[in-house]
């Protein structure tokens, strides 16, 4: 079935608007140039953007910008790398590519679970779909065959009860806000597996596509068995000698971080007023958040019967716990699985909220709904703002509660829009999925309804969202560290922090990240390089470069080196930067101005805690001359 050492060699063209499926094959050294997951869904958005021209009139429903990335021609990718379907732990990876409904540039964002081991194995380096179906559809592929099934009974269904509804081994769907276009909406797998950032949930619901399926028999077909087995084994054993010396992530994941992050003035608190869990009002400190309350170790501590366990088949590091009564696929009983530490941050801190327990139910609203846990948190602590400065527009309030706004819950029940409350996530995200009032402005995300409330009430709103490029900042405040910024900023699909990453520790923001712009480029074209084969990123210290050129050469037959893969991987950064400013120059805008972080880093000084006063830079010049150095050496014009 595979027609090449490492590679299936074809893709599967979706087009939903005439129902036809159809295999494209793929040559060897396009797989090879392109190296696969990131790389080839690169290469095929941006020579293959199916995207007519009159995307460009459809307007965006809350902002009027234009809005191609909900054109039905606009095409959307799920892509697999030359890792899944082997053995290389902490492979069980996937990406989804598109134009974001969220920003409307790039965005690739990846899911964990088997879905792209099964996916490869079923034969399919990825999908490729365009097109928009007349009624709800999902997708059915099992092996080579692959079908387009009626989809309208799964309507409002949420992504959990999609996965008990589909008989196949996984399932990848959307919950009613992914139907219901919310900017912010995510796929999600194994019940808890999100393809998070950009809202690429909302593409699938504007194809009306509400699921994809998967069943394979398949085996992988690797070049040099010994070569790949020896890599396996040397990062296996990397990995085991990580766990033996008690390394904190193989335990608690992710989700130590509130404890670190709140010290090292990185951790979002009241919509990013603070980074230390300090709360202010009027400048003056109110309260302090038990942070530790929020970590892992915490959610442990409650709830002893949980145990680790890994849902991204092979994984020796297995960074997820949980607490179900039995083995097999997810139960999805609520609270039982334990947040990474994003979630706790943007559904925790930032919304004033200080127990990783009650986090969990905003967490759980999110997998079910199909909602990113980050914009989740940017967004509803954005109208928390709004509301505590008595910046709501009329009209948005359904009621009141002790001088808040508030609104009424599924059930009927009143909820203030106020920080601190554990019940105003989960509620708020259920209205957010099926939008009615105000819902259907805060559907287009903080940002578009930061510029909404801006326009109709004349308070600047905007001044209150923390992004970059559209997209919400991922819970590591950049006014804590010296170079986050320009990892934002530079990153093509906008705030993201697991594209870039400094060896060393770099300090706070008193100084100039000049002198780390190298270091900047050499490591995003390493997470190039990662997201192509496709390796989770939490497996990159227990596999160097030796391991993954060896692992990726005897899968493929390749004879690359390292300073070949960080060549092809440039290349990537560069075309998907090109597709962009190709974008913004679209539609007038100026792509260094794009750039930029919002108001609130920029301008806004963190009140206290070792960065205290610190912006994202010393200052403007700072900032611009670090951006002037960034694009020559990459060789981008100073404009772009
Ligand atoms: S480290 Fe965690 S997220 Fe990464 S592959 Fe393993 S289980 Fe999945």
């Amino acid at each position: 079935m595979w027609r090449f050492d490492g590679y299936p060699g074809r893709y599967l063209d979706v087009c939903l608007s005439s129902g036809s499926l159809k295999e494209i094959q793929l040559d060897k050294q396009t797989l090879l140039n392109n190296m696969g997951g990131k790389g080839l869904a690169t290469h095929l958005l941006t020579t293959r953007d199916t995207t007519d021209d009159e995307a460009y009139d459809l307007q965006h429903p809350i902002t009027g910008d234009a809005d191609p990335a909900m054109h039905p021609s606009t095409p959307l990718l799920l892509m697999t790398g030359p890792f899944q379907g082997s053995k290389i732990g902490s492979s069980g990876r996937a990406v989804v590519c598109t134009r974001s409904p969220l920003t409307n540039i790039f965005i690739d964002t990846y899911i964990g679970g088997d879905f792209g081991h099964d996916l490869r194995l079923a034969g399919w380096d990825g999908l490729f779909i365009h097109g928009r179906s007349d009624s709800m559809v999902r997708l059915e592929i099992e092996d080579m065959d692959v079908s387009l099934q009626d989809a309208e009974s799964m309507r409002g269904m949420t992504t959990w009860q999609c996965e008990k509804a589909i008989d196949a081994d996984d399932v990848f769907s959307i919950g009613p806000a992914g139907e219901s276009l919310v900017r912010i909406a995510s796929p999600i797998t194994a019940g808890r597996r999100a393809a998070g950032r950009g809202g690429t949930g909302a593409s699938f619901g504007a194809k009306n596509l509400k699921a994809i399926s998967v069943s394979n028999t398949g085996t992988a077909r690797v070049a040099d068995d010994t070569q790949y087995l020896g890599a396996v084994k040397k990062q296996r054993q990397k990995m085991g000698e990580n766990r033996r010396v008690g390394d904190p992530f193989y335990r608690f994941g992710t989700s130590r971080g509130p404890i670190y992050a709140a010290q090292m003035a990185r951790m979002p608190t009241i919509n990013y007023t603070s980074a230390t869990g300090a709360i202010f009002q009027n400048g003056q400190k109110v309260k302090q958040l038990n942070t530790v309350k929020l970590s892992g170790e915490y959610w442990h501590q409650s709830m002893p019967e949980a145990k680790q366990s890994g849902c991204c088949r092979p994984c020796p590091i297995a960074c997820e716990a949980s607490h179900r009564p039995s083995k097999g696929k997810p139960l999805h009983i609520l609270r039982t699985e334990r947040p990474e530490y994003e979630t706790l941050a943007m559904l925790g801190s930032n919304l004033g909220i200080d127990s990783s327990l009650d986090v969990m139910d905003g967490n759980d609203a999110c997998n079910q709904f199909g909602v990113d846990t980050i914009s989740s948190g940017a967004l509803i602590s954005l109208v928390c703002e709004l509301a505590q400065r008595g910046w709501f527009p009329d009209g948005w309030a359904e009621g009141e509660i002790n001088g808040l706004p508030a609104f009424i819950s599924l059930e009927g029940e009143l909820i203030a829009w106020e920080f601190g409350n554990p019940k105003l996530p989960p509620l708020a995200l259920a209205r957010l999925a099926n939008p009615s009032g105000m819902f259907t402005i805060l559907a287009g995300g903080a940002v578009a309804s930061s510029r909404w409330v801006e326009q109709e009430t004349g308070h600047p709103a905007t001044r209150l969202t923390a992004h970059c490029k559209g997209l919400d900042l991922p819970a590591w405040d950049p006014r804590g560290k010296r170079g986050n910024a320009m990892a934002y900023m530079t990153c093509n699909v906008g705030a993201n922090h697991m594209r870039a990453g400094y060896k060393n520790p770099t300090g706070i923001p008193d100084s100039s990240a000049l002198d780390l712009m190298p270091e900047l480029i050499h490591s995003q074209n390493e997470s190039v390089i990662r997201d192509s084969m496709i390796l989770c990123a939490f497996a990159s210290g227990a596999t160097p470069d030796d391991v993954l050129v060896n692992a990726f050469n005897g899968i493929t037959g390749d004879n690359a080196s390292i300073e070949d893969l960080h060549l092809r991987a440039n290349k990537q950064w560069d075309a998907a930067r090109q597709w962009n400013v190709e974008h913004w120059l679209k539609i007038g805008v100026e792509p260094r101005q794009q750039d930029l972080l919002s108001y609130r880093l920029r301008r806004d000084a963190l009140p206290d805690g070792p960065a205290a006063g610190m912006v994202s830079f010393v200052d403007d010049a700072d900032e611009s001359a670090c951006l002037s150095e960034y694009y020559n050496l990459r060789g981008w014009a100073h404009s772009s």
